[in-house]
């Protein structure tokens, strides 16, 4: 049977999700379907989902801020009266061994583009989140060079950030959707890309279904490139499907608060997890991302217990009083670098008709909101209420590189590394306990 929508979205994750939501609140007739049994089954579902806005380029850093602001104001950005996401605004604090000048000029860049925005001394983040360590002091988390805390001087927190759970979020701006008239479609799985004279003409699904459509979107996440052969699209841009490892433990009340924390010291981010009664630990580091899966259907799953052990040891190092109990769970997801710039590519491409949002390089959950949006304004003209200003351009396939600096990685992958080999500048009496309790074996595994 053939269907027919002004736009096909393929992938309803929270990028498709977004982007068909965002058609659809506009009027623009939108079918997004999805291989899925229901939402979030790609990376979407083992998101950390983190929404700060501390990044490099001031575009990056509005759309960030407007994908947080959707977050924040999540009922009334989809319209649904009981939304079941929504922002945790914990606050996101980065411990990255800097300047106080470094700190005060960033934070003055975030507070011109609206984001509030702050810079704490270690007593003032002790204040906030008592079970936190303010050492600075890089480490050798192999304990191959002696650890000496240090407290860091100044730490940029950013008040406003946190997370949401990806997965309701998913089920929000799908719910979202139909309520604006717009389809979304599970276990429906894009085979073909068809074609007319014009260029393309819409899609063929594997039950045997067609849609046609002048556009279809390419919002396949780690899949992206097969719909990308699929339609004859040649990107030349490296999106490379990853597998990414976060760990959980359980975290007790007694500790008091957790924001979501980047922490350069030993390479880990953390945030609070089911409700606060857990942590959620990954790794800012390269070398953490350098796993590509050839099918994305099939990869490993559970995290390894090296990533685990090292993980949970780095961060007892941000947490003392930790005692190392309880069994720690945790997931692997995918997400798709762009291996040329960390930054995502959206909008059209050489094939006519046919357009991606694709490589969103560990950025695309905060990004969601605004990515549906510019598409969206793109497609429609249409602009209003919760819209980013940043035009679809900037990401366009034919960008140059933006270039890449410190705090556009998924959390922050720029950071010196996890290895020590310089001196110890200030001595304190206390070695870290982690490293102690990592060498005796005491670290809950
Ligand atoms: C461990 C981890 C931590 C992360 N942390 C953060 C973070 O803190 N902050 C942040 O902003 N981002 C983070 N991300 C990244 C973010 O989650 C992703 O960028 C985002 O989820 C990508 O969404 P998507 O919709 O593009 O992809 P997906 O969620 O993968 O959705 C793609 C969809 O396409 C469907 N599909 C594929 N092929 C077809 C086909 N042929 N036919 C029909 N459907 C198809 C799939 O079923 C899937 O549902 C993290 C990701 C991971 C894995």
């Amino acid at each position: 049977m053939s269907h027919r929508a002004d736009v096909v979205v393929v992938g309803a994750g929270i990028v498709g999700a977004s982007i068909a939501y965002q058609l659809a609140r506009r009027g623009v007739a939108v079918i997004a379907v999805d291989k899925g049994k229901g939402p979030a089954e790609g990376s979407t579902g083992a998101s950390s989902s983190i929404c700060r806005c501390r990044y490099t380029h001031p575009e990056v850093v509005r759309l960030a801020f407007h994908g947080q602001s959707a977050y924040g104001n999540w009922a009334e950005f989809t319209g649904l009266d009981s939304p079941r996401s929504g922002l945790h605004s914990v606050g996101v604090l980065w411990m990255m061994g800097e300047s106080p000048a470094k700190v005060d000029a960033d934070v003055e860049k975030l507070r011109t583009a609206e984001v509030a925005a702050e810079s704490l001394g270690p007593g003032e983040v002790n204040e906030l989140f008592p079970a936190l360590s303010t050492c600075a002091e890089p480490f050798d988390l192999s304990g191959e060079t002696e650890h000496v805390c240090r407290p860091g001087e100044a730490f940029l927190f950013e008040s406003r950030g946190g997370y949401a759970d990806p997965v309701s979020a998913n089920q929000d701006l799908v719910d979202a959707t139909r309520a604006r008239g717009g389809e979304v479609w599970f276990d429906s799985r894009v085979v073909d890309v068809t074609k007319g004279p014009g260029g393309v003409s819409g899609v063929a699904l594997a039950d045997g279904e067609e849609i046609s459509a002048g556009l279809v979107i390419n919002a396949a996440g780690p899949w992206c490139n097969r719909l990308n052969t699929l339609a004859g699209a040649d990107l030349s841009w490296t999106l490379a499907p990853t597998r990414v490892q976060t760990v959980y433990r359980p975290w007790p009340a007694e500790l008091g608060p957790l924001p979501a924390t980047a922490d350069s010291s030993t390479g880990i981010y953390f945030r609070p997890e089911s409700g606060g009664s857990q942590v959620l630990v990954g790794s800012v580091l390269a070398e953490d991302e350098e796993e590509v899966v050839d099918d994305p259907d099939h990869f490993k799953r559970v995290p390894d217990a090296g990533f685990s052990e090292m993980k949970l040891a780095a961060f007892h190092h941000r947490v003392p009083g930790l005692e190392p109990r309880g069994m720690p769970t945790g997931i692997a997801g995918l997400y798709t670098i762009n291996r040329e710039d960390v930054h995502p590519v959206v909008g059209p491409t050489g094939v006519e008709g046919f357009w991606v949002a694709n490589g969103f390089s560990g950025h695309g959950f905060k990004l969601a909101p605004a990515i549906g949006s510019m598409i969206a304004q793109e497609v429609s003209g249409e602009s209003g209420e919760f819209d980013t200003d940043v035009p679809m351009s900037f990401f366009a396939v034919d960008r140059p590189r933006i270039r890449f600096r410190t705090s556009d990685s998924p959390l922050t992958r720029n950071v010196s590394g996890s290895r020590y080999h310089g001196p110890v500048h200030r001595r304190s009496d206390r070695t870290c306990s982690a490293i102690s309790s990592l060498r005796s074996g005491r670290i809950s595994r």
